[in-house]
């Protein structure tokens, strides 16, 4: 006879292993499709918020590269400050390693995972739902759309509705094949914010115990200019850097520069060809969802980016991804348990908890974009702007705070 599982998840990322987590120390009988074969590299700078960790129901300390503190700044790689929070800002992880930390904390609650099993179709037939992978066919009450920003799930039924998305490129340098020794070290507890250079977007470095994350992200609609963007900061942050004399090791003016050029430290500088070929520069969708993008249905419920999480002006998505898998586990229990599948209660919780967030991501980046010059002034000049962003990205604020204040002083 066919085995028929309470719920089937499409993806273990970090929404779908968590949530496999969650139902399996419930007692609830969990598979997780996987199309990859695990560990798997996955397009990320890995920045986790305080309050992120919060949320997890199990410690992720082994599996934290960096406490972050400190954020370089700069405009196109010019007028650089340096600011500091006295709380640590965010953590950083290497997404292969809590990625897989993660699956294996789903498994050892019960929770069973099929890797290299990609989820190609599925159809609600009566009270079962019937999952189709290349060789196989999966039957059960509840089908979770985990899978990502392409979701199959979301695909099948999002239909025709909209969904923005934003389009992040990365790239990762080992600490080893960086220009000067001293480099490496001015990022041990601090990360770096360049703005200009996309519209409506950001490049960072975000360290990591042996390497730098870099990458930068904007609007899909400027997919060329951001890719060219990050070669061009690529080829000049660590000259532009190691001028400043905010770098603790950094080397203080031009000439030492032109010094180490003459020794030879010049052909170790990025062309962009010889980068390329080096470093792959892999590209990822981050979508943001709008009023009618789909989330949950009869038997179906999508979370994490499959839902359209992300958020509009950080392009974050890990904690609203924790956050939908642990609503959608409590909805979940409760549509087993009464027979209910609707998620009526899921739908008004991600509204209220997660998309008027959203909506507010989206308000403030549209604010900050409109002059983001007189913003980077703002934030270098003044202390206490800077302390409000530094909750902001902890997340012991959120978007839905500064939006009322801003209403409340009618902006
Ligand atoms: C460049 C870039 C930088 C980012 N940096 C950050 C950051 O610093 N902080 C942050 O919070 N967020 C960041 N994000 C966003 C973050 O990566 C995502 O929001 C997060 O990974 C969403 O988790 P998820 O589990 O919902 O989906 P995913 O992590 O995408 O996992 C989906 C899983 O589903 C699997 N899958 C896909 N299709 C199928 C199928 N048909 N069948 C079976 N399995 C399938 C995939 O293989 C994958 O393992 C970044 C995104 C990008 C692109």
């Amino acid at each position: 006879m066919e085995k028929i599982y309470d719920v089937i998840i499409s993806g273990a990322g970090p929404s779908g292993s968590l949530l496999g987590y969650l139902l399996s120390t419930k007692n609830i009988s969990t598979l997780i499709l996987e199309k990859e074969q695990f560990p798997r590299y996955k397009v990320c700078a890995g920045g986790i918020q305080w309050k992120t960790l919060q949320m997890f129901p199990y410690d992720i300390k082994e599996v934290i590269e960096k406490e972050i503190y400190g954020i370089y700044f700069s405009r196109k790689l010019k007028d650089i400050f340096y600011k500091k929070y006295s709380e640590p800002l965010i953590y950083t992880v290497n997404r292969i390693e809590l990625d897989d930390f993660m699956a294996k904390k789903a498994i050892s609650s019960g929770c069973a995972i099929n890797f290299n099993e990609e989820v190609k179709n599925f159809e609600i037939n009566g009270s079962k739902v019937k999952i189709y992978t290349k060789d196989n066919t999966y039957f059960s009450k509840i089908l979770i759309g985990a899978d990502g920003v392409s979701s199959i799930i979301f695909r099948k039924l999002n239909k025709s509705k909209k969904m923005q998305k934003i389009i992040g490129y990365e790239t990762e340098i080992p600490a080893a094949d960086l220009n000067f020794n001293s480099f490496f070290d001015n990022f041990d507890k601090n990360l770096m914010i360049d703005l200009g250079g996309v519209r409506k977007g950001y490049t960072w470095i975000f360290p990591k115990k042996n390497y730098l994350s870099v990458g930068d992200g904007g609007p899909v609609s400027d997919t060329l200019e951001i890719k060219k963007y990050l070669l061009w900061f690529l080829k000049n942050y660590q000259s532009a850097l190691n001028k400043q004399n905010i770098f603790k090791n950094g080397l203080t003016s031009d000439k030492n520069i032109d010094n180490d050029n003459q020794s030879g430290i010049s052909k170790k500088l990025y062309f962009m060809q010889g980068f390329e070929a080096k470093y792959e520069i892999k590209a990822h969708l981050i979508p943001v969802r709008t009023d009618n993008t789909f989330l949950c249905d009869n038997r179906i419920l999508t979370v994490g980016d499959a839902a359209g999480l992300g958020d509009g002006f950080t392009g974050e998505g890990l904690y609203n991804a924790i956050l939908s898998s642990n609503i959608a586990g409590e909805s979940i229990i409760d549509a087993l348990r009464y027979s209910n599948f609707e998620f009526h209660d899921y739908f008004e919780k991600v509204n209220n908890e997660i998309y008027k967030n959203i909506r507010n991501s989206l308000i403030i980046s549209k604010i900050f974009f409109s002059s983001p010059l007189f913003y980077y002034k703002l934030i270098k000049n003044s202390d206490n702007l800077f302390n409000s962003c530094a909750k902001i990205l902890r997340g012991e604020k959120t978007y839905n705070d500064v939006v009322n204040k801003l209403k409340l002083i009618k902006i």
